[in-house]
């Protein structure tokens, strides 16, 4: 759509000083759009705005940051500083018996806290989350 304009034509145009939608006279046109208006109503010149002047203010929702669920990754990050699991770990080999609040080195998943010891199995905090091991 295409409307054409040509200096001195009458158009409806948001004033800033009159704060509404007034009759304007167009005084200057630039490639085919009005660039300086005069308002009919209190004869300011001004430059020609298409659209109404909207509020930019628009509330936006406040970004809340998801509680993120404390996981087996943190949980294991935690202990790993507090335990300095690192350097109390040990090889971990089915053989060798873990206890509660030991710590290993598993071949394919790195290191790990012993949570909880049940009969041949250990629920084992790795990087990655809980894992159960049959062990000892
Ligand atoms: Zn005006």
């Amino acid at each position: 759509m295409t409307k054409s304009y040509y200096a001195g034509m009458d158009l409806d145009a948001p004033c800033g000083r009159c704060k509404q939608e007034t009759r304007h006279r167009v005084v200057t046109i630039t490639d085919g759009v009005p660039l300086d208006l005069i308002c009919m109503s209190c004869n300011s010149k001004h430059k020609f705005r298409a659209e109404k002047p909207v509020s930019l203010s628009t509330p936006r929702a406040p970004r809340i940051a998801a509680p993120r669920a404390a996981s087996g990754g943190s949980q294991f990050q935690r202990l790993m500083i507090e335990e300095q699991g690192g350097a109390s770990s040990r090889p971990y080999a089915v053989a060798t018996r873990f206890e509660e609040g030991q710590w290993l080195d598993h071949p394919s998943f790195g290191l790990g806290r012993v949570m909880k010891r049940l009969g041949k199995k250990v629920d084992v905090l790795f990087k990655d989350g809980l894992k159960t091991l049959v062990n000892g």
